[in-house]
């Protein structure tokens, strides 16, 4: 069940040293702690930072973004179901479109700066790689741009065309109205990885070094090739996947990424690069079915 109390409940609001944080740390896969004040230098932080650890609960709790139990009452009343293509949300509307408007009006419309971190889809893991609102944002994506380097990321996807520049997502909406920002695809979803938890923290910190909110110099990490588009190449065939090549891979056209097998162990199918250029994206279901994407090539812009 979710109303506008449950998507507020679990809002982080950390001012200067008045921290009131509930959620102070996070259990990794391993069975360690990662503390997260350590976000910031609480004694040193200038302006406000809200921290929304779930932008979707019903999503959070069906484990998939599609809260499929709701969209199951009334398929095309509920549609669209994604509160993240639903901005500026809609105190009147479906599910989805609340969830964006209590978002949206109670917390991003007051805010300078947008960093809407997302895991992936599960069963798929990205490099480290940010989303910018579409060029014709202008001065917003361009200060979105340089605000992405600062984070850290491997691939900044400057785009104008595709999801990741839908006019109804956050940092799209944002950008219209003149504000810095984007979006951060980090990990794989369902997952806990110490190495990106650290990432994320690193990056996040980064930012508010890059916007004055904290004292020092930004650290350089991360490849941060821009790209223009990812290829998205499919299998053609339904069965076992065996992956050759590993995220940040350079290929070359025609070479063979990955393979299937059936359930016999015959090879039904060798998937090649269509094209060259660095590994962006990789599945990691070990099981697909013919027109499932395999990997994600980026093409530099
Ligand atoms: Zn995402």
């Amino acid at each position: 069940m979710t109303d506008e109390a449950l998507i507020l409940e679990g809002i982080e609001l950390v001012r200067g040293q008045q921290v009131e944080t509930r959620l102070r740390t996070i259990e990794l896969a391993d069975g360690s702690w990662v503390d997260l004040p350590l976000l910031v230098d609480l004694a040193t932080l200038s302006g406000t930072v809200l921290v929304v650890p779930a932008q979707n609960p019903p999503a959070l709790q069906a484990q998939h973004r599609v809260f499929v139990g709701h969209y199951l009452k009334s398929p095309l009343d509920q549609s669209p179901n994604d509160p993240w293509i639903s901005f500026p949300g809609d105190a009147d509307g479906n599910m989805a479109a609340r969830i964006a408007h209590v978002l949206y009006d109670r917390l991003m419309r007051h805010a300078d700066y947008l960093v809407d971190i997302h895991t992936p889809t599960t069963g798929g893991r990205y490099a480290p790689f940010a989303f910018l609102p579409p060029p014709d944002a202008g001065a917003a994506a361009v200060a979105a741009e340089a605000m992405a380097k600062a984070f850290g990321v491997d691939y900044v996807l400057s785009t104008e065309q595709g999801l990741y520049v839908s006019e109804q997502s956050p940092h799209v909406v944002l950008a219209r109205r003149g504000k810095t920002a984007l979006g951060i695809e980090l990990g794989e979803g369902g997952r806990l990885a110490a190495d990106i938890t650290a990432r994320g923290v690193l990056g996040l910190t980064n930012v508010f070094r890059h916007v004055g909110m904290l004292q020092g110099a930004v650290e350089t990490i991360g490849r941060q090739i821009v790209i223009r588009s990812m290829t998205v190449v499919r299998a053609q065939r339904a069965g076992l996947v065996h992956l050759k090549v590993a995220l940040n891979d350079s290929v070359a056209a025609g070479q063979v990424m990955a393979t299937i097998t059936n359930i016999f162990g015959e090879l039904v199918e060798e998937i090649r690069a269509p094209l060259a250029g660095p590994i962006v994206r990789i599945a990691t279901f070990p099981i697909v079915n013919a027109g499932e994407r395999i990997i994600q090539i980026g093409v530099p812009r």
